[in-house]
C-alpha cells in the first residue's frame, strides 16, 4: 500500500479541458478538489521520458513542485506490437502539428499493411506526485485489434480504428459511457481510487 491522498486539493497537470472535467468528476465524491495546473500559472514541461509512466511522472512532479501540493498527471497512447510498439509514447505526435488523427490512423494502417497481427492496446499511466518528490504510478490497459477503414465519430484520437476485445464496435462507435466503463484510463483510475484514495 502506497501513500494515500487525504482530503483537499489535488493539482491536475493537464491543459486538456475534457480530461480535467473527467478527472474532477471522478475525484469529487472522495472529497478531493481537482485544481487545474493553469490556476497556478504552471506551464507544461517537456515530455522526454522513455515510457508512459516516465512521462506521467515528469508532468506530475513538475506540477507538485510548482504548486506545493500533491499533483496528478496522465500519459496515454496506442501500442501496436507488430510495429514494435509504435506509435506508443509518440501517439499524439503521429497526428502532426495540425493534430490530424485521420493522418495518424492512415500512418498506422500504411505501416501495418501486409501484417497478419493486427492486435493493439491502449495504455494509460497515471502518476500521483507529492512536493517532497514521492511518486505513485497506476497503469491501465485495454486490449483489442485494429480495423480499417475507421468507424464511428465518438471519442477521439485512434478510437475509430480500435475494436476492444470481445466487442464488435470500435471505441469510435461506442457511447462514451460504454467506452469509459472499460477504457485504459478507467482501469488506471480504478487502481488509483482503490489504492490511494479512501472511500467516500
Ligand atoms: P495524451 O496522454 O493526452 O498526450 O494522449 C496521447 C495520445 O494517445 C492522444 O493524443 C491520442 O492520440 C492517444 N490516445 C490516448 N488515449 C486514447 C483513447 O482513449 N482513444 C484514442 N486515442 C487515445
Amino acid at each position: 500500500m502506497g501513500r494515500a491522498l487525504s482530503d483537499g486539493r489535488l493539482v491536475i497537470a493537464s491543459h486538456n479541458p475534457g480530461k480535467l472535467r473527467e478527472i474532477a468528476e471522478l475525484l469529487e465524491p472522495h472529497g478531493i478538489e481537482a485544481a487545474p495546473a493553469r490556476d497556478f500559472g504552471l506551464s507544461e514541461p517537456e515530455e522526454n521520458g522513455r515510457s508512459f509512466a516516465e512521462n506521467a511522472a515528469i508532468k506530475a512532479l513538475a506540477a507538485a513542485l510548482g504548486a506545493g501540493l500533491p499533483a496528478l498527471a496522465d500519459d496515454s497512447g496506442l501500442v501496436v506490437p507488430a510495429l514494435g510498439g509504435r506509435p506508443g509514447i509518440h501517439s499524439a505526435r503521429w497526428a502532426g502539428p495540425e493534430k490530424s488523427f485521420e493522418r495518424a490512423m492512415e500512418r498506422v494502417e500504411r505501416a501495418l499493411s501486409g501484417e497478419d497481427d493486427r492486435s493493439a492496446y491502449f495504455v494509460c499511466a497515471l502518476c500521483l506526485a507529492w512536493p517532497d518528490g514521492h511518486r505513485e504510478i497506476f497503469e491501465g490497459r485495454v486490449d483489442g485489434r485494429l480495423v480499417w477503414p475507421p468507424r464511428g465519430q465518438q471519442g477521439f484520437g485512434y478510437d475509430p480504428i480500435f475494436e476492444p476485445e470481445g466487442h464488435s464496435l470500435t471505441f469510435g462507435e461506442m457511447e462514451p459511457a460504454r467506452k469509459h466503463a472499460m477504457s485504459h484510463r478507467a482501469r488506471a483510475f480504478a487502481k488509483l481510487l482503490a489504492e490511494a484514495v479512501e472511500g467516500p
